[in-house]
């Protein structure tokens, strides 16, 4: 079966590596040079179904928890880091970390000792800590360029420019954010994020500080280079970051680790990440279209599942009936 997919953002290239594994001859149409305009090039590559969990449907967990796997066996070895996440608090914020305890689960608390066991950097800093062993993280621009090279490796068409549908049995739109205004109910989630690079600090995995007002994470990149995000803001504006965010950045950044203060502001950058209003996923077919979209703030957590679920309505499979909900 020849099959079209529009967009090679994470849901697109999940989606083609899945269909190709069944055996499908795909084409994967992507307008934009590069990724820069895509909500996955700005992703903080966190696989961590518990802790969004605090937020999150219980669907995000239970679709959640296999993507670890998904990408493990999809990417190269280390790729994928299996060594957990850390939320912290400062003590005078420690209701936060009772809330989000109380919201979630997979976690155990950590003392004082424990945290710098676990990340010496920052020894004497937090007196309390989640820790959710289970989670892991990728780093998203390595993850993408891997799955398409891979793809490429395998007969996979990539093309620039538009392409006339009529050649294909199937069209997949995995377009995001551009279908806001087409598809009913699609909205836009601005969210803003920057890179920070120092020696000073050394962390081995993401680590969320929680805050009243402005929660930040950071996500280990190597290298000395840091993934810090990300704001959570109704629109669809894809423009620079905002005076007001990256002054919350750093403050925060320096709250988690004085050490930023020195670090070299290396990138800034902004991504609308396609959301329902249950701030779910949708896979469905309508005649020769498939659709995926709206995988809000989970991309990398929730698209190994929503792929298959495409290839199984492309192939008409009984489990492809229905959506992440
Ligand atoms: C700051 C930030 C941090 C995030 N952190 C995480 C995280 O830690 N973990 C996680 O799981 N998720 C995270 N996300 C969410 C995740 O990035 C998104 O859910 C995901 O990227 C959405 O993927 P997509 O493929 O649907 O859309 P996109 O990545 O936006 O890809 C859509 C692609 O379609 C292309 N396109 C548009 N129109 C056409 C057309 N007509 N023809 C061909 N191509 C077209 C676009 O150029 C684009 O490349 C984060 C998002 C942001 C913004």
């Amino acid at each position: 079966m020849r099959v079209l997919i529009k967009g090679a953002g994470v849901a697109g290239l999940t989606a083609a590596h899945e269909l190709v594994a069944r055996g499908a001859e795909v084409t994967v149409a992507e307008h934009s040079r590069g990724l820069a305009g895509a909500a996955s090039w700005y992703a903080g590559g966190m696989l961590a179904p518990w802790c969004e969990r605090e937020s999150a449907e219980q669907v995000v967990l239970t679709y959640g928890i296999g993507a670890a796997d998904w990408w493990e066996a999809a990417l190269p070895a280390d790729s994928v880091h299996r060594n957990g996440t850390l939320v912290v608090a400062q003590p005078r914020d420690s209701a936060e970390l009772k809330r989000f305890a109380s919201r979630t689960s997979g976690f155990r608390w950590l003392g004082a000792e424990e945290i710098a066991a676990l990340e010496p950097a920052l020894a004497g800093r937090f007196r309390q800590a989640l820790f959710f062993a289970e989670e892991a993280h990728l780093d998203p621009r390595k993850a993408l360029s891997t799955l398409r090279q891979g793809l490429v490796a395998r007969g996979v068409v990539f093309r620039a420019s538009e392409i006339d549908e009529g050649g294909f049995a199937l069209t997949v739109d995995c377009t995001g954010a551009a279908r806001i205004g087409e598809v009913e109910g699609l909205r836009g989630v601005r969210g803003e994020m920057i890179y920070l690079q120092t020696h000073e600090v050394t962390l081995s995995r993401p680590v969320r500080l929680l805050h009243p007002r402005i929660p930040l994470y950071t996500v280990p990149r190597g290298g000395g280079l840091f993934m810090c995000g990300a704001t959570m803001i109704e629109s669809d504006d894809g423009g620079p970051i905002t005076a007001r965010s990256l002054m919350e950045f750093l403050n925060t950044a320096y709250a988690l680790h004085p050490a930023f203060a020195e670090a070299r502001l290396v990138e800034t950058g902004a991504g609308v990440r396609p959301a329902f209003a249950d701030n779910l996923p949708r896979v469905s077919r309508r005649e020769n279209t498939i659709s995926v979209n709206g995988l809000y703030r989970h991309g990398f957590l929730l698209s190994p599942a929503t792929a298959r679920q495409a290839a199984a309505l492309a192939f008409d499979e009984q489990s492809g009936r229905g959506h992440v909900r």
